[in-house]
Protein backbone atom coordinates (compact mmCIF):
# COMPACT_ATOMS: atom_id res chain seq x y z
CA UNK A 1 0.00 0.00 0.00
CA UNK A 2 1.70 3.35 -0.97
CA UNK A 3 1.54 6.04 1.73
CA UNK A 4 -0.81 9.15 0.51
CA UNK A 5 1.37 12.28 -0.32
CA UNK A 6 0.49 15.66 -0.20
CA UNK A 7 3.40 17.83 -1.76
CA UNK A 8 2.83 22.04 -1.70
CA UNK A 9 5.44 23.59 -4.49
CA UNK A 10 5.44 27.43 -3.50
CA UNK A 11 7.18 28.43 -7.27
CA UNK A 12 8.70 32.06 -6.68
CA UNK A 13 6.45 32.72 -3.53
CA UNK A 14 6.72 34.05 0.03
CA UNK A 15 9.50 36.02 1.76
CA UNK A 16 11.70 34.20 4.38
CA UNK A 17 9.65 35.59 6.99
CA UNK A 18 5.83 34.89 4.93
CA UNK A 19 7.90 31.22 4.80
CA UNK A 20 8.73 31.39 8.29
CA UNK A 21 4.92 32.04 9.49
CA UNK A 22 3.67 29.20 7.39
CA UNK A 23 6.19 26.99 8.92
CA UNK A 24 5.10 27.88 12.30
CA UNK A 25 1.00 27.74 11.33
CA UNK A 26 1.67 24.13 10.05
CA UNK A 27 3.24 22.57 13.20
CA UNK A 28 -0.19 20.65 14.27
CA UNK A 29 -0.64 19.71 10.41
CA UNK A 30 2.52 17.56 10.63
CA UNK A 31 0.89 15.22 13.38
CA UNK A 32 -2.79 14.82 12.10
CA UNK A 33 -1.46 14.30 8.80
CA UNK A 34 1.12 11.46 10.41
CA UNK A 35 -1.97 10.30 12.14
CA UNK A 36 -4.17 9.94 9.04
CA UNK A 37 -0.92 8.31 7.44
CA UNK A 38 -0.03 11.11 4.76
CA UNK A 39 2.75 12.66 4.10
CA UNK A 40 3.23 16.28 3.85
CA UNK A 41 5.90 18.86 2.81
CA UNK A 42 6.48 22.07 0.50
CA UNK A 43 9.04 23.47 -1.62
CA UNK A 44 10.09 26.48 -0.47
CA UNK A 45 12.44 29.02 -2.41
CA UNK A 46 15.95 28.38 -2.04
CA UNK A 47 16.34 31.37 0.60
CA UNK A 48 13.83 30.08 2.62
CA UNK A 49 14.33 26.05 2.39
CA UNK A 50 16.48 26.94 6.06
CA UNK A 51 14.29 28.77 8.31
CA UNK A 52 11.10 26.39 7.27
CA UNK A 53 13.38 22.92 7.70
CA UNK A 54 14.36 24.71 11.20
CA UNK A 55 10.82 25.97 11.91
CA UNK A 56 8.86 22.68 10.92
CA UNK A 57 12.04 19.80 10.88
CA UNK A 58 9.17 16.94 10.47
CA UNK A 59 7.47 18.80 7.28
CA UNK A 60 8.99 17.30 4.27
CA UNK A 61 11.18 20.38 2.48
CA UNK A 62 12.00 19.83 -0.93
CA UNK A 63 14.31 22.61 -3.40
CA UNK A 64 12.51 23.51 -6.59
CA UNK A 65 15.48 22.87 -8.55
CA UNK A 66 18.89 21.54 -7.88
CA UNK A 67 22.04 21.63 -10.01
CA UNK A 68 23.96 17.98 -10.68
CA UNK A 69 27.26 19.57 -10.61
CA UNK A 70 28.93 19.08 -7.17
CA UNK A 71 30.55 22.47 -7.28
CA UNK A 72 32.27 24.93 -9.83
CA UNK A 73 30.93 27.64 -12.04
CA UNK A 74 27.33 28.08 -12.90
CA UNK A 75 26.61 31.36 -11.77
CA UNK A 76 23.11 31.13 -10.25
CA UNK A 77 23.32 27.31 -9.29
CA UNK A 78 23.04 25.35 -5.85
CA UNK A 79 24.74 22.08 -5.46
CA UNK A 80 23.42 19.09 -3.82
CA UNK A 81 26.05 18.61 -0.99
CA UNK A 82 24.43 22.68 0.16
CA UNK A 83 20.81 21.54 0.47
CA UNK A 84 22.28 18.01 2.50
CA UNK A 85 24.34 20.62 4.87
CA UNK A 86 20.60 22.06 5.55
CA UNK A 87 19.41 18.79 5.87
CA UNK A 88 16.63 19.02 2.64
CA UNK A 89 15.01 15.89 2.25
CA UNK A 90 13.30 16.33 -1.38
CA UNK A 91 14.11 18.06 -4.81
CA UNK A 92 11.54 18.84 -7.57
CA UNK A 93 13.13 17.83 -11.00
CA UNK A 94 12.00 18.95 -14.46
CA UNK A 95 8.99 21.04 -13.38
CA UNK A 96 7.39 22.27 -16.35
CA UNK A 97 8.35 25.83 -15.74
CA UNK A 98 11.78 24.68 -15.67
CA UNK A 99 11.77 22.72 -18.69
CA UNK A 100 9.84 25.88 -20.53
CA UNK A 101 11.67 28.75 -19.21
CA UNK A 102 14.98 27.37 -18.49
CA UNK A 103 15.59 24.58 -20.83
CA UNK A 104 16.15 22.05 -18.85
CA UNK A 105 15.54 18.51 -20.62
CA UNK A 106 14.93 14.91 -20.24
CA UNK A 107 18.77 14.44 -20.64
CA UNK A 108 19.55 17.20 -17.44
CA UNK A 109 16.79 15.97 -15.69
CA UNK A 110 18.10 12.41 -15.81
CA UNK A 111 21.44 13.81 -14.14
CA UNK A 112 19.80 15.12 -11.49
CA UNK A 113 17.96 12.44 -10.78
CA UNK A 114 20.45 10.19 -10.50
CA UNK A 115 23.16 12.87 -8.52
CA UNK A 116 20.48 13.10 -5.78
CA UNK A 117 19.89 9.31 -5.74
CA UNK A 118 23.64 9.11 -4.50
CA UNK A 119 23.36 11.65 -2.32
CA UNK A 120 19.73 9.86 -0.82
CA UNK A 121 17.98 13.05 -1.54
CA UNK A 122 14.53 11.91 -2.88
CA UNK A 123 13.75 13.16 -6.39
CA UNK A 124 10.37 14.14 -7.10
CA UNK A 125 10.69 14.09 -11.13
CA UNK A 126 7.59 15.88 -13.31
CA UNK A 127 6.47 14.97 -16.40
CA UNK A 128 3.17 16.59 -18.30
CA UNK A 129 2.64 17.37 -21.99
CA UNK A 130 1.78 21.13 -23.52
CA UNK A 131 -1.64 21.80 -24.48
CA UNK A 132 -0.33 21.46 -28.21
CA UNK A 133 0.82 18.21 -27.48
CA UNK A 134 -2.18 17.01 -25.71
CA UNK A 135 -4.01 18.52 -28.46
CA UNK A 136 -2.51 16.59 -30.98
CA UNK A 137 -2.96 13.52 -29.12
CA UNK A 138 1.01 13.50 -28.30
CA UNK A 139 0.34 12.72 -24.29
CA UNK A 140 1.56 9.51 -24.00
CA UNK A 141 4.41 9.52 -25.88
CA UNK A 142 5.81 12.85 -24.89
CA UNK A 143 5.32 10.92 -21.33
CA UNK A 144 6.87 7.83 -22.40
CA UNK A 145 9.68 9.52 -23.12
CA UNK A 146 9.98 11.81 -20.62
CA UNK A 147 9.94 9.05 -18.12
CA UNK A 148 12.07 6.80 -20.12
CA UNK A 149 15.17 9.54 -20.47
CA UNK A 150 14.57 10.85 -17.13
CA UNK A 151 14.72 7.73 -15.17
CA UNK A 152 17.25 5.82 -17.85
CA UNK A 153 19.92 3.90 -16.17
CA UNK A 154 17.85 3.89 -12.35
CA UNK A 155 18.72 0.17 -10.78
CA UNK A 156 15.37 -1.19 -9.03
CA UNK A 157 16.80 -0.10 -5.88
CA UNK A 158 17.30 3.68 -6.90
CA UNK A 159 13.58 3.50 -8.74
CA UNK A 160 11.98 2.44 -5.38
CA UNK A 161 13.19 5.95 -3.81
CA UNK A 162 11.83 7.91 -6.72
CA UNK A 163 8.25 9.80 -6.65
CA UNK A 164 6.88 10.98 -9.63
CA UNK A 165 4.70 13.81 -10.08
CA UNK A 166 1.71 14.15 -14.02
CA UNK A 167 1.62 17.41 -14.46
CA UNK A 168 -0.39 18.20 -17.69
CA UNK A 169 1.23 21.77 -18.43
CA UNK A 170 -2.31 23.02 -19.97
CA UNK A 171 -3.83 22.65 -16.49
CA UNK A 172 -0.93 24.18 -14.52
CA UNK A 173 -1.99 27.36 -12.80
CA UNK A 174 -4.87 27.33 -15.48
CA UNK A 175 -7.54 26.21 -13.38
CA UNK A 176 -8.40 23.84 -16.16
CA UNK A 177 -8.26 20.79 -14.14
CA UNK A 178 -6.92 17.41 -16.29
CA UNK A 179 -10.14 15.19 -16.12
CA UNK A 180 -9.91 12.25 -13.29
CA UNK A 181 -10.57 10.08 -15.96
CA UNK A 182 -7.69 11.63 -18.10
CA UNK A 183 -5.48 12.12 -14.81
CA UNK A 184 -5.70 8.30 -13.82
CA UNK A 185 -5.32 6.98 -17.53
CA UNK A 186 -2.07 8.71 -18.11
CA UNK A 187 -0.72 7.93 -14.31
CA UNK A 188 -1.82 4.11 -14.95
CA UNK A 189 0.27 4.44 -18.15
CA UNK A 190 3.05 5.76 -16.36
CA UNK A 191 2.87 3.12 -14.19
CA UNK A 192 3.09 0.09 -17.02
CA UNK A 193 6.33 1.86 -18.29
CA UNK A 194 7.54 1.81 -14.35
CA UNK A 195 6.39 -2.00 -14.90
CA UNK A 196 8.21 -2.39 -17.50
CA UNK A 197 11.45 -0.62 -16.13
CA UNK A 198 11.62 -1.75 -13.01
CA UNK A 199 9.47 -4.68 -12.92
CA UNK A 200 8.78 -5.71 -9.43
CA UNK A 201 9.10 -2.86 -7.56
CA UNK A 202 7.09 -0.47 -9.84
CA UNK A 203 4.15 -0.90 -7.78
CA UNK A 204 5.86 0.45 -4.57
CA UNK A 205 6.39 4.09 -6.69
CA UNK A 206 4.33 6.65 -5.87
CA UNK A 207 2.95 8.84 -8.76
CA UNK A 208 0.96 12.59 -7.96
CA UNK A 209 -1.16 14.12 -10.15
CA UNK A 210 -0.24 18.02 -10.49
CA UNK A 211 -2.60 21.02 -12.11
CA UNK A 212 -4.82 23.39 -10.36
CA UNK A 213 -5.53 20.95 -7.54
CA UNK A 214 -7.57 22.34 -4.96
CA UNK A 215 -9.35 21.03 -1.80
CA UNK A 216 -12.62 20.97 -3.35
CA UNK A 217 -11.10 18.17 -5.96
CA UNK A 218 -8.14 16.99 -4.38
CA UNK A 219 -10.09 13.77 -2.99
CA UNK A 220 -11.61 12.57 -6.29
CA UNK A 221 -7.70 12.84 -7.52
CA UNK A 222 -6.58 10.37 -4.98
CA UNK A 223 -9.43 8.14 -5.10
CA UNK A 224 -7.69 6.85 -8.69
CA UNK A 225 -6.30 3.72 -8.61
CA UNK A 226 -2.50 4.71 -9.73
CA UNK A 227 -2.94 8.22 -8.19
CA UNK A 228 -0.93 8.40 -5.09
CA UNK A 229 -1.18 12.34 -3.75
CA UNK A 230 -1.19 15.42 -5.24
CA UNK A 231 1.49 18.33 -6.43
CA UNK A 232 -0.05 22.26 -5.68
CA UNK A 233 1.16 24.91 -6.69
CA UNK A 234 -1.40 28.11 -6.03
CA UNK A 235 -3.56 25.95 -3.32
CA UNK A 236 -0.59 25.07 -1.03
CA UNK A 237 0.09 28.53 -0.37
CA UNK A 238 -1.77 29.72 2.44
CA UNK A 239 -2.02 27.66 5.29
CA UNK A 240 -5.69 27.22 5.67
CA UNK A 241 -6.07 26.08 2.06
CA UNK A 242 -3.32 23.42 2.54
CA UNK A 243 -5.21 21.90 5.73
CA UNK A 244 -8.41 21.62 3.78
CA UNK A 245 -6.15 19.82 1.18
CA UNK A 246 -4.83 17.20 3.40
CA UNK A 247 -8.38 17.14 6.02
CA UNK A 248 -9.62 16.27 2.19
CA UNK A 249 -7.58 13.39 1.72
CA UNK A 250 -8.25 11.83 4.82
CA UNK A 251 -11.58 12.15 4.73
C1 LIG B 1 2.63 23.15 -9.80
O1 LIG B 1 3.24 24.19 -9.61
O2 LIG B 1 3.25 22.10 -9.89
C2 LIG B 1 1.18 23.19 -9.91
C3 LIG B 1 0.54 22.08 -10.13
O3 LIG B 1 0.56 24.43 -9.78
P1 LIG B 1 -1.01 24.68 -9.60
O4 LIG B 1 -1.51 23.76 -8.53
O5 LIG B 1 -1.11 26.12 -9.23
O6 LIG B 1 -1.67 24.38 -10.93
Amino acid sequence: MRKKLLVGNWKMNKTMAEAKSFALAALPLVSYAESKNIDIGVCPTYLSLDIVKKTNPKLIIGAQNVDYHTHGAYTGEIAINMLQEIDIDWALVGHSERRSYYGETNASCNLKVKALLASAITPLYCVGETLAEFEGGLTKSVVERQVREGLKDLTKEDAKKIVLAYEPVWSIGTGKNASQAIAEEVCHFIRTILDDLFAEVSEEIRILYGGSVKPDNVRTYLSSPNIDGALVGGASLQVDSFRALIENIAE
